[in-house]
């Protein structure tokens, strides 16, 4: 029995598995909490498959991943990183915001991502052939707000790309009642705040508010907390530190709760 809840959007099922079976390695782009993760916890969930994710932010290198000695009592050891581990297991490897890493990883997912399917270790000489199981998947923020990094195009085109967004309200409303248990209106109420949210593109936000946001408001709500002061520290908050903007916001949400 699965476990693990995601709402199926489009065709990402099958592109998955066209991807796994043909070991081509798959970017999901888009922005931050629209089930990108979920939908890999998913996946690999429905494939029986070992999972290993790393989130990648700007001091992660390819030490971290790939692995390192350490001293134990008077000796020094290898150890793998979730890399090599995924590698050989033949398990997913889920690398999300792969556009922070350091280039030392981009480097090192090369001979990864191409027919040949190695991964070299530098520290111990060693070339590692992945097993036939593994599958590369990574995360990526596109660069159209400001603080986001670029993923080069060379590296871009080592992977299949499929897109993700905020879904459609009714979807949205799904997701949120199945989620959180809460009550439909006061779902369908939150996803209309969403959307009007998403709409406000004069209110100059970094990034709008995501499907996470409003599970969050959610979760709040079902557990007792006011309608509007869920919406608040769930939504308007974690938004924004400007004031204008965030008075802006709790308007908005005095309104529609
Ligand atoms: P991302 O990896 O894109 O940042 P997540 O996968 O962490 O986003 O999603 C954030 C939250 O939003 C999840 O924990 C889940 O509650 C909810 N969510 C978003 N999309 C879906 C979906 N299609 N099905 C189920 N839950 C979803």
């Amino acid at each position: 029995m699965q476990t693990t809840f995601y709402k199926t959007i489009g065709k990402e099922q099958e592109i998955f598995e066209h991807a796994y079976q043909n070991k081509l390695p798959l970017l999901l782009k888009g922005p931050t909490g629209t089930g990108k993760s979920r939908f890999v916890e998913f996946m690999a969930e429905k494939m029986s498959k070992k999972l290993y994710t790393v989130a990648c932010h700007e001091e992660t290198s390819s030490t971290d991943l790939i692995g390192r000695y350490i001293i134990k009592g008077n000796e020094t050891v290898w150890v793998d990183g979730p890399m090599t581990r995924a590698v050989k297991e033949g398990a997913f490897l889920y690398l999300d915001e792969i556009a922070e890493a350091r280039p030392d990883i981009i480097v090192a997912l090369h001979s990864l991502t191409d027919h040949r399917r190695t991964l070299f270790i530098d520290k111990t000489g060693e070339t590692i052939v992945a097993n036939e199981n593994f599958m590369l998947i990574a995360t990526y923020n596109p660069g159209y707000q400001k603080g986001f990094k670029e993923l080069k195009p060379s590296t871009r085109q080592r992977f299949i790309s499929l897109s993700f967004n905020y879904p459609e309200n009714e979807v949205e409303t799904d997701i949120l009642i199945k989620e959180t248990g809460v009550e439909e209106d006061v779902a369908k109420k939150l996803v209309k705040l969403g959307s009007k949210i998403r709409n406000l593109t004069e209110l100059g936000l970094a990034e709008t508010v995501s499907t996470r946001l409003l599970v969050d408001a959610s979760l709040l709500i079902k557990s007792g907390l006011p309608h509007r002061l869920s919406c608040d520290v769930a939504i308007a908050e974690p938004l924004t530190d400007d004031e204008d903007t965030l008075s802006a916001l709790k308007d908005l949400i005095s309104l529609s709760m």
